[in-house]
């Protein structure tokens, strides 16, 4: 979930192993690894939350997104199938981009 909106679903081991969600991704790409060495630990991205009282149109992640384009800012994109009972909102899976 991203700033009140359901971004991603499926099971567990999906979208642990297979997140397809920028935002999916980055939160999996931060959290603590002892296994990865320190220099390759990721920051945890760019940019803060958006106001819940304002959240930008489209696409509440598209702010902070390094994959966002034209459409991200303008529609909210739907859930779109990714296989295996898994979706993600996200307009790289549609048809649009
Ligand atoms: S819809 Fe666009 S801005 Fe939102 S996560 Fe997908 S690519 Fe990024």
């Amino acid at each position: 979930m991203y700033a009140g909106r359901v971004v991603e679903g499926g099971d567990s081991e999906s979208v642990t192993q297979r997140p397809a969600h920028p935002y999916t991704q980055l939160l999996i790409d931060s959290a603590p690894d002892p296994d990865r060495p320190a220099a390759e630990e990721k920051d945890g991205g760019t940019g803060e939350p958006p106001s819940l009282i304002d959240p930008p149109p489209g696409c509440r992640f598209h702010p902070r997104c390094p994959h966002a384009m034209a459409i991200c800012s303008q529609e909210v994109p739907p859930r779109f199938d990714v296989g295996d009972g898994h979706f993600a909102a996200c307009w790289l899976y549609g048809e649009q981009r």
